[in-house]
């Protein structure tokens, strides 16, 4: 079974590719049909991951899967939730991000600095699937007061992992890998298509 990932992300590829290696499973990135993402109009999470796969199994004609993912701040009413790669504005870096969000906490405990990162994950059999299903994970932390650590992206360095004394920007990638809002619902994908190619 062919399926192309909406994404051009060699990480999350490599990801995928892994879980499903020896599988009668193989994932193409949608660089292989020159595809190009679509607005992400959509509400939540669940909504842009079946914007992104519909797009991309309308255009290359394979099932198709997408993520969207963010981080949620529970003291901030769940911003910047969906908006997190442009919280604060269009072109905005990590950094900036990570300032405004600082910033909108500056006043804030730390016991009431709760926050989690969500991944959605869907997968479409063809652009017209009225039954596409879609997996979430969620990685519970806290909000540093200061940014720490030079590993992954976003938000990793002022997301502190519980019970390890670090943020997710000190964690080795192999670690965060196997702990991640991504690694549960791409564990949950996984286990879903394993069963269907085995039916
Ligand atoms: P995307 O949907 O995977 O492109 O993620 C959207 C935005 O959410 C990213 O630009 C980051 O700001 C944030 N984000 C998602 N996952 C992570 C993560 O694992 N670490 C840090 N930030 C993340």
């Amino acid at each position: 079974m062919k399926i192309v990932l909406a994404s051009d992300n060699t990480g999350k590829l490599r990801e995928f590719r892994d879980l499903l290696h020896g599988t009668a499973i193989s994932i193409h990135p949608q660089s292989m049909f020159s595809l190009e993402s679509p607005p992400e109009t959509g509400r939540t999470f669940d909504e842009n991951a079946l914007i992104k796969a519909r797009h991309a199994s309308r255009q290359s004609g394979l099932p198709a899967i997408a993520d969207d993912s963010g981080l949620v701040v529970e003291c901030l009413g769940g911003a910047p939730g969906i908006f997190s790669a442009r919280y604060a504005g269009k072109d905005a870096t990590d950094l900036d991000n990570m300032r405004k969000l600082l910033h909108a906490l500056k006043d804030v405990g730390r016991s009431a600095r709760n926050a989690y990162f969500h991944c959605s994950l869907a997968l479409i059999g063809n652009p017209e699937d009225c039954a596409p299903v879609v997996f979430d994970g969620r990685w519970h932390g806290t909000i540093a007061q200061e940014p720490a650590g030079t590993l992954g992206f976003g938000y990793d360095p002022v997301f502190l992992v519980p019970g390890m004394n670090c943020t997710s920007a000190q964690l080795d990638a192999g670690v965060k890998n196997r702990i991640s809002h991504r690694a549960i619902a791409l564990n949950k994908l996984t286990r879903y298509l394993l069963s269907r190619v085995s039916d």
